[in-house]
């Protein structure tokens, strides 16, 4: 079957006007004879006032009802869509996760989808008609709707497009492409015709949000053809590809900050073999992801100071959870920073390069700009620094590495 998966970001949804024109995008691949699934997000902006007005009513996020609430706005957009393409004479119908069936586990606020039964949408396609999915949905075993995690449409439609084998993945959102860095930061950010799912995996896992983590990692584990485009202009946009044999890339390719971070010193830890399993276990058994981590090296093995990085919105369990455990592990004091902003530089050279990180931390103390953690992995660096300062970083940077237009 000639199937492509065509997925369209809250933006590209934002109003009916905007739907009328993505709706043309599905025409055209239509005539163009391919059978069509659409994945739709919510509107921009409905999925925020969901979850405040969820809050309203609990102050534990991640549970069941929660979930049913949030999900309703890409139930919204699926049925706008059809109805629309049906308006033009394009045969559609919505489906919502459960419908599919889209069949997840019951993380509720972050499921990790576990199979997509293609039975009814095959179908479906069979008669002819474009199938409209409502991202970001799941459904559990027991029959509870899930959600994917922020950003999760994108997931929703590469893991479709895995499941039914599409030709391709094109995710259309409000930039015609992945840049160098968020182009609404810097102005001088470069469109990348081409990035590897490598390169794109650690972009989006440090904060580029174009697009979600998760669904670069399927794509890359199922061999997807992902492409992001622009859902407002005609333009080639950009490939993620498999890292080409001889491709001997020699620059960066790109810059990424992440502002959902918090800072967790804990000082004065009694220096003796167990206590970081003892802290950081007690953080697992919740569900906290941690990320950077230094401890300082203690004077006479007495005490230590472990500093380390954690999402902002796990903030109150975490310091909860640590609180609990203080007089078990003996350290003196806690303090919390929210006032941070993780920088990341993500390129391939990093394997075969050296002086990077020079560039990296020179250019950051040019611009008298303190780092208080540094993590790194094969083809990335990354530091904490003060969130007064993530413009000028970022700016500072991308001219460092030569990526300005
Ligand atoms: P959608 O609603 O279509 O899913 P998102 O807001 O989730 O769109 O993602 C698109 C946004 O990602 C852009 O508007 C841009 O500000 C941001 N972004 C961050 N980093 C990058 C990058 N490297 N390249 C392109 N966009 C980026
Ligand atoms: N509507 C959801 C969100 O805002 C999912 C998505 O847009 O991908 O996170
Ligand atoms: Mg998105």
């Amino acid at each position: 079957m000639k199937l492509v998966v065509l997925k369209f970001g809250g933006t590209s949804v934002a109003d009916v006007t905007q739907i009328k024109k993505i709706a043309l995008k599905v025409r055209n691949e239509v005539n163009q004879g391919y059978k069509v699934i659409a994945v739709v997000s919510a509107m921009a902006g409905v999925t925020n006032n969901l979850i405040e007005l969820a809050k309203t009513t609990t102050e534990i996020p991640y549970y069941s009802e929660y979930d049913v609430v949030l999900s309703t706005g890409e139930q919204v957009t699926s049925a706008l869509l059809a109805t629309v393409l049906n308006n033009l004479n394009i045969k559609a119908r919505s489906w919502l996760g459960w419908q599919v069936p889209i069949i997840s586990d019951k993380s509720h606020g972050n499921a990790v989808i576990e199979e997509i039964k293609t039975e009814n949408i095959l179908e479906s396609l069979k008669k002819d008609q474009v199938a409209i999915i409502s991202g970001f949905q799941g459904i559990t075993k027991e029959n509870r709707i899930t959600t994917l995690g922020r950003g999760g449409s994108d997931t929703s439609a590469v893991a479709i497009a895995a499941a039914f084998s599409a030709l391709r993945c094109d995710i259309y959102t409000d930039v015609d492409g992945v840049y160098t860095t968020d182009p609404r930061i810097v102005k001088s950010a470069k469109k990348l015709d081409l990035i590897t799912y490598e390169e794109m995996l650690e972009l989006a896992s440090q904060g580029a949000k174009v697009l979600q983590t998760r669904s670069v990692a399927l794509a890359m584990k199922y061999n997807v053809k992902l492409r992001v485009l622009s859902s407002f202009e005609d333009l080639p946009g950009t490939s993620i590809i498999q890292e080409e044999k001889n491709m001997e890339k020699t620059e960066i390719s790109g810059i990424a900050h992440s502002l959902n971070e918090a800072k967790i010193t804990l000082s004065g830890v009694p220096d003796q073999p167990g206590q970081a399993a003892e802290i950081f276990g007690a953080l697992a058994k919740h569900s906290i992801n941690v990320d950077m981590i230094v401890q300082s090296s203690s004077i006479n093995y007495e005490a230590t100071d472990i500093t380390f990085t954690i999402p902002e919105t796990n903030m109150t369990i975490a310091e909860s959870t640590l609180k609990k455990i203080q007089k078990k592990i003996g350290f003196k004091k806690f303090i919390m920073d929210t006032k941070v902003v993780k920088i990341s530089v993500v390129g391939n050279a990093m394997r075969t390069q050296s002086g990077i990180a020079k560039t990296m931390f020179e250019t950051l103390a040019n611009n008298q700009i303190n780092i208080h953690v540094i993590s790194t992995s094969e083809i990335k660096i990354s530091v904490l620094i003060s969130s007064d300062y993530y413009e000028l970083a970022m700016r500072s940077l991308h001219s460092a590495f030569g990526l300005d237009v």
